[in-house]
């Protein structure tokens, strides 16, 4: 029996592997269209590869994978987060955990992950035929199964292809990009950190908690990346132009007026600029200031009325709104939201619906995460699926 894998990327690899040790008699070759393999795991995690995470602070899958967390929960069942570790450890990776829960190799280089996958590749007898792009099932007619591993696509065209197979498509957008907002006062205030801020697009239920960094372009950080993870359809459909409320204090307005007032009551003598509340960055609070009360900025705590106090809790707390000009040239992780329809597939062995033996894992399928190695992990979760459903199949025909 025979099993060609189009993609020899993350899915592509760990399906040939799993597959091989699973049904060692099986002839398993990964067609890839470039020079070289495992490229996106050499780049992800800035060099380092965050291969997956412990989910110890993951209370909703749906937080973490905004499309197929459904899919994620009952899959994750037959290989979860904990598995992929066993999986790299026992395979010789040795693997450590950071404090936000994201899982590395301990070598901290995405080299010893590729060095695992192609090494394990290598000793079961995977061929591996790179430079060579398959446009159709009918290059592969020889073969018993064909597994789709070919990645995310950003342009619909990438996926005619399976579409022509009678797939259901979900039309590709960017997902994971930080934010351009033209504002000049903002911009001067690049390298700026705000730990722990909420950042939301209003009139819609969607906010993402967690740091924000200001660029020279705008917005980025984890609170960004991940709003624009849940926005990702949203933002796409308003051509990226979109109100964007940030809550710099994550704390409601009352309690940011409380510590206000304390600061009012204590502290009227001092300028207003010279003491930031609820630990603002200075250079930030003095921006804010100052797009709160114009030229009033300037004066002293025990001058300000209740009027401007309230506007200034309103503005620490959400009411602070930016228009933001498009998507900025992205710069950490990106990932397609959209794909091959969670629809075309059986949900448990990850077949097609519509081609018999012809299957899918990775980020050609409808499912993606937000940072934090929760895109490896549906890659490990998915391309394990289809070796065990090839594998039982294989067995059944024997
Ligand atoms: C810069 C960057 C950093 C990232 N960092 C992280 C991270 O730290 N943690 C994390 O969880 N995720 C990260 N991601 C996301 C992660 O890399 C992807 O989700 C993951 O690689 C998806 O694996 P895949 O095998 O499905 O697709 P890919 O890794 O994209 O592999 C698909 C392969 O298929 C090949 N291919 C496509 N079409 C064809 C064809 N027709 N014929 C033959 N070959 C074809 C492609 O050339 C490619 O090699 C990052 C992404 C980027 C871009």
């Amino acid at each position: 029996m025979k099993t060609a894998i189009i993609g020899g990327g993350a899915a592509g690899f760990f399906l040939a592997v799993n597959l091989k040790e699973m049904c060692p008699e099986m002839a398993v070759t990964i067609f890839e269209r470039g020079k070289r393999v495992l490229t996106k795991v050499e780049v992800s995690g800035g060099g380092r590869c965050n291969c997956t995470n412990t989910f110890q602070e993951v209370r909703d899958l749906q937080t973490v994978y905004p499309r197929g967390h459904r899919l994620m929960k009952r899959l994750m069942k037959g290989f979860s987060q904990d598995d992929a570790f066993r999986w790299f450890e026992s395979h010789g990776v040795r693997l450590t955990v950071q404090d936000d829960q994201c899982v590395f190799p301990l070598s901290q280089d995405s080299h010893t992950i590729i060095n695992c996958l192609t090494g394990e590749a290598r000793r079961h007898g995977v061929e591996v035929r790179t430079e060579t792009k398959i446009a159709t099932l009918n290059e592969l007619e020889s073969y018993d199964f064909i597994a789709v591993t070919t990645g995310g696509s950003p342009q619909l065209q990438g996926l005619q292809w399976l579409a022509d197979l009678g797939h259901e498509i979900e039309p590709p957008v960017p997902s994971l990009f930080t934010l351009r907002i033209d504002d000049e006062a903002l911009q001067a205030l690049m390298g700026t950190v705000v730990n722990n801020v909420i950042a939301m697009i209003p009139g819609t239920k969607m906010r993402a908690e967690g740091p924000l960094l200001i660029t020279h372009w705008g917005m980025s950080g984890p609170a960004i990346l991940k709003l624009s993870s849940y926005g990702a359809r949203y933002l796409a459909e308003h051509n990226y132009q979109s109100a964007i409320a940030v809550n710099w204090t994550n704390r409601r307005d009352a309690e940011v007026m409380s510590e206000l007032q304390q600061i009012v009551s204590h502290q009227r003598q001092k300028l207003l600029h010279t003491v930031a509340p609820c630990g603002l960055p200075s250079r930030l609070w003095t921006y804010l200031l100052k797009k709160c009360l114009g030229e009033r900025s300037n004066g002293r705590w025990g001058d300000v009325n209740g009027k401007e106090l309230n506007r200034l809790a309103n503005l620490l707390s959400g009411g602070d709104i930016y228009q933001t000009a498009g998507r900025a040239p992205f710069k950490d992780e990106f990932v397609t939201c959209g794909g091959v329809s969670l629809q075309a597939i059986d949900p448990s062995t990850l077949e097609s619906r519509h081609v018999p033996h012809l299957y899918f894992a990775g980020e050609v399928l409808d499912i993606d995460g937000i940072t934090g190695g929760f895109n490896f992990q549906a890659a490990w979760t998915t391309a394990y699926t289809v070796a065990q459903s090839i594998a039982l199949t294989n067995e059944r025909n024997c």
